[in-house]
């Protein structure tokens, strides 16, 4: 059987998936792959069991050989960058399980020790995309203002993660002007690639050293990079004047929480409300997202209103926007049923 979604050339979302390669603690556990890449499109799933395959397809799958620049490529999010230039709203988010390989798409693997830089070739999508961003913005000999804010939406918080002081919850509120915002976020203006690194950095380590617990927290948090692009609009009619709201493009990265059930922490208590409110957010955004693709409901009301995640993403989702999403899951027979509810999240999202 094929599971896919409605496909034309302009979806709103395109979905792409990425399966990580075995780990070497599965590999020593000899377990063994379900998962078969067959042909650029195709995901192949064969229970282990022995039951009938069951084949999903993405605008592309990439296998555990791909590096992390045909990621890159693969994804297109030079196009998204462009898009972005022109005054649209787009996000890239990782979507899959906890271990799955979402933070390693966007950012590339942490470093192995202090003082030990990544090489260049393990950089993420975001470094990736910085990198073109900057040298394309250089090359556009018209002055381009460039600023990015990254927070964590953390148990339904919102926290600065490039706050000067401690981060407290912030608001989120709206307005007409300028739909869903984040009231006294620190938005950091910066001019080279270099500045932009230092900002990804700090928010890299904050969320790091925030681990509590059993697991890390940017399991259950979900973490977003925006940048925003604006360009002097030469004599135009003032968007305000058609009831746009005056903000330029916008890059936005979001690194999701881990997708897994909530049942299988096993979580009492506080863990249960991070739990509750991770699947608010996921389960709003997957919401949100099938109501913007079904046809006869285009007219109705979206309820971006659910979650923080789908309130600051909103514009991306519903407005002058695009969306890539990177679903991401483990090769493993073990993490089958987690797989398989990822891979069906993912199909009904384009
Ligand atoms: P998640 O953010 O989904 O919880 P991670 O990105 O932290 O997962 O990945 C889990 C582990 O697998 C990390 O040690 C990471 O470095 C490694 N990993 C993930 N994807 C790949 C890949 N494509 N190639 C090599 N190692 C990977
Ligand atoms: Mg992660």
């Amino acid at each position: 059987s094929l599971e896919q979604g409605p496909e034309g050339p302009e979806t709103p979302i395109q979905v792409v998936l990425r399966v990580r390669p075995m780990s070497a603690a599965e590999l020593r556990r000899g377990e063994q792959s379900a998962l078969h890449c067959s042909g650029t499109r195709i995901l192949q799933v064969s229970p282990p069991g022995g039951g009938p395959d069951v084949a999903f397809r993405f605008g592309a799958v990439l296998d555990g050989a791909r590096t992390q620049e045909d990621v890159f490529r693969a994804c297109g999010v030079k196009r998204l960058g462009e898009l972005a230039l022109r005054g649209f709203s787009c996000t890239v988010f990782t979507f899959g399980q906890t271990g799955s390989g979402k933070t390693y798409t966007l950012t590339g693997p942490p470093p192995q020790g202090e003082g030990v830089p990544v090489p260049p070739s393990l950089a993420g999508i975001m470094q990736r995309t910085f990198a073109w961003l900057l040298d394309r913005v250089q090359h556009l000999g018209t002055p381009v203002t460039l600023r990015a804010s990254y927070v964590e939406i953390y148990n339904e918080q919102v926290r600065d993660l490039l706050s000067l002081g401690s981060p407290r919850p912030l608001p989120v509120r709206w307005s007409k002007a300028r739909g869903f915002y984040v009231e006294q976020l620190r938005v950091v203006e910066f001019s080279s690639l270099e500045a932009l690194m230092e900002l990804l950095q700090m928010g890299l380590n904050r969320r790091r050293s925030s681990s509590h617990t059993l697991n890390q927290a940017s399991s259950r948090s979900h973490a977003l990079l925006t940048l925003y692009i604006s360009q002097p609009a030469p004599q135009q009619v003032s968007p305000v004047d058609l009831g746009e709201p005056p903000v330029g493009g916008k890059l936005c990265f979001v690194d999701l929480a881990g997708s897994e059930k909530v049942a299988v922490t096993g979580s009492r208590g506080q863990l249960m409300l991070e739990a509750n409110s991770i699947n608010r957010s996921l389960l709003a955004l997957g919401h949100c997202i099938s109501l913007l693709l079904d046809p006869q409901r285009k007219q109705n009301h979206i309820p971006f209103r659910d979650s923080k995640l789908t309130k600051l993403l909103a514009d991306s989702l519903g407005g002058r926007g695009f969306t890539l999403m990177v679903a991401c899951v483990s090769p493993s027979a073990q993490c089958l049923p987690e797989t398989l509810s990822t891979l069906r999240y993912a199909s009904r999202a384009q």
